[in-house]
C-alpha cells in the first residue's frame, strides 16, 4: 500500500508525493525519530503543528519494551502512541549491530542478550517482520546487517563488506517472503549496503531492484566514517535506484547534509541530531549553530533565530533558554527540541517550494552561505 509520484525535478533532485495507509507525505521529507514510541520531549500535537507528516519508531526497542503483546492490544503503534499520521519503523538491525561484541551474527540472524532484562534473544528477518506487522507501521524496513566502517580500529575491507552485503541481500529476500506471508498491508523497503565500496553498492542496488520492493533505503552511512567518505557514497548511490520509487537516506544528518542528499536524489531523511543536539543546548539557526550554554547569551533578548516561525522563537529569548538550561529545567530541552525539529521540517518545506519553482540550486547556495556566515 504505497503510491509515489515525482511532481517536479531539478538535476537529480526530486519533488515528490508519497501515499501511505495513514496519509500523504510530501517529499523531500525529514522524519523526526521516536525511538521508544515518543519523539523525546515533544508532544504529537506540536509535531503536527510544525508540519511533521511521518515519524520513526524503533522495532528493537519497542520489542523489548513494552513488547508486542502490549502494542497488539492497541492494534498497532499509532493508537498506542497517539499519532495518527504515517510511521516508519526500522528493522532492529542497526540496534543489535550497535550492541557490538554482545551480539553474535550468523546466517540465521543475530543472537544477543537483552540489555533490559538479560534474556537470550534471537532477531531474524522473520522475527523483525513479525514485530513490524504488530506495530502496523506504514513503512517497514528489511532486516539487514549494517556494515561497520571500522572494528577495533581496523577499517572494514572490501571482502568483509562484500560478505556482509550479500548476507543482507539474502535477508532482504527472507524479509520480503515473511512480509508477504503475514499479509502485511503496508510497504516494505529494501536497504542498500556495501560499505564504502561503489562496486558493492552497485551490486546491492541491482539485486534489490530485482526484488521489486516499494521503496529503497541507503544504509551503512553515518556509521563513524569521515565526512568525505559519506559524501562520496551519498553522491554515488541514490540516482542508481529505480526512479519511480522513494529513496531514503538513513541516519543523515546536518542541514547541509540534507541539502546534499536532496541534490543527489534522496526523498526521505531521518536523524536524531535535531532532538539529541537540542538536549545538549546545540541549536540550529539560519545563520549557523548556536550553543545556548555559552555565557554570551545570558542577557540576549533575541529569539534563538529571528527568521524562525516556531512557538519557541515566537515567545522566548535566548537569555530565558540559557537560564532554563542553567537551572536544569525540563522545559529547556523541550523548547529547544521544538525549535530544532521545526528548523528541519521548515528547511524541507523551503526545499520543496524551491524544487517546484526550479530554484533549488540557488536556494541551496544561499542557505549554505547564510549558515556559514555565523550568528
Ligand atoms: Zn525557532
Amino acid at each position: 500500500m504505497l503510491t509515489f509520484e515525482v511532481l517536479a525535478s531539478e538535476g537529480l533532485a526530486r519533488r515528490g508525493r508519497l501515499g501511505l495507509r495513514h496519509g500523504v507525505v510530501e517529499t523531500p521529507v525529514f522524519m523526526p525519530v521516536g525511538t521508544y514510541g515518543s519523539v523525546k520531549g515533544v508532544l504529537p500535537s506540536s509535531l503536527e503543528a510544525m508540519g511533521a507528516e511521518i515519524i520513526l519508531g524503533n522495532t528493537f526497542h519497542l520489542w523489548l519494551r513494552p513488547g508486542t503483546d502490549v502494542i497488539a492490544r492497541f492494534a498497532g503503534l499509532h493508537r498506542f502512541e497517539g499519532w495518527t499520521r504515517p510511521i516508519l519503523t526500522d528493522s532492529g538491525g542497526f540496534q543489535v549491530w550497535s550492541l557490538g561484541a554482545n551480539a553474535k551474527v550468523s546466517e540465521l540472524g543475530v543472537a544477543f542478550q537483552s540489555p533490559v532484562n538479560g534474556d537470550k534473544l534471537l532477531l531474524t528477518p522473520e522475527v523483525s517482520m513479525q514485530i513490524q506487522r504488530v506495530l502496523d507501521s506504514d513503512i517497514a524496513m528489511q532486516f539487514d546487517e549494517c556494515t561497520a566502517y571500522e572494528t577495533l580500529g581496523r577499517i572494514t575491507g572490501e571482502a568483509e563488506a562484500c560478505r556482509s552485503m550479500e548476507m543482507s541481500l539474502r535477508w532482504a529476500a527472507r524479509s520480503r517472503a515473511e512480509f508477504a506471508r503475514l499479509e502485511n498491508p503496508n510497504a516494505l523497503f529494501g536497504i542498500v549496503q556495501g560499505g564504502m565500496f561503489e562496486t558493492l553498492r552497485e551490486e546491492s542496488v541491482a539485486a534489490l531492484t530485482e526484488l521489486d520492493l516499494p521503496g529503497y533505503a541507503i544504509g551503512g552511512v553515518s556509521v563513524g566514517e569521515p565526512k568525505a567518505e559519506m559524501q562520496r557514497i551519498v553522491a554515488h548511490t541514490p540516482h542508481r535506484l529505480p526512479a519511480g520509487k522513494p529513496r531514503y537516506l538513513m541516519g543523515v544528518g546536518t542541514p547541509e547534509d540534507l541539502i546534499d542528499g536532496v541534490a543527489a536524489g534522496v526523498d526521505m531523511f531521518d536523524c536524531v541530531m535535531p532532538t539529541r543536539n537540542a538536549r545538549n543546548g546545540h541549536l540550529f539557526t539560519r545563520f549557523g549553530d548556536l550553543r545556548i550554554r555559552n555565557a554570551r547569551y545570558k542577557t540576549d533578548e533575541q529569539p534563538i533565530d529571528p527568521t524562525c516561525a516556531c512557538p519557541t522563537c515566537a515567545r522566548f529569548s535566548r537569555a530565558y533558554l540559557h537560564h532554563l538550561d542553567r537551572c536544569g529545567e525540563m522545559l529547556a530541552p523541550m523548547l529547544a527540541s521544538v525549535h530544532n525539529l521545526h528548523f528541519y521540517v521548515a528547511l524541507m518545506r523551503d526545499i520543496r517550494d524551491a524544487l517546484e519553482t526550479g530554484t533549488f540550486a540557488a536556494f541551496a547556495t544561499a542557505f549554505c552561505a547564510d549558515r556559514s556566515r555565523g550568528i
